[in-house]
């Protein structure tokens, strides 16, 4: 199923992997497309990517159905500090759901 998310939930760079529907979930699956994260300590961006995160996100009913966002989020390590930090999103409420 093709399902333009970005336009739907006006989420910018998420990749939809994949998608299931039934009569009253609709469970959708995607991942973070944002090349580098930014280190909490000094600020600066990296790409190095460690590992990932799964994060869900129920976000809202739509038509009738429960929306339920899974999103992969890579997690970025600064070789300076070494610390780890996630890309976060404006979206997503910052409490772990
Ligand atoms: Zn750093």
């Amino acid at each position: 199923m093709d399902i333009n998310i970005e336009f739907l939930f006006n989420l910018p760079k998420v990749k939809v992997l994949d998608c299931s529907i039934s009569d009253k979930e609709a469970h959708i699956y995607c991942e973070s497309t944002h090349p580098y994260g930014l280190c909490p300590v000094c600020q600066k961006p990296t790409s190095e990517a460690m590992m990932y995160q799964e994060r869900t996100i129920r976000d809202m009913t739509l038509l009738g159905r429960k929306v339920y966002l899974h999103l992969k989020t890579r997690q970025f390590h600064c070789t300076d500090c070494n610390r780890y930090c996630y890309k976060s999103f404006d979206f997503v409420n910052p409490v772990k759901q």
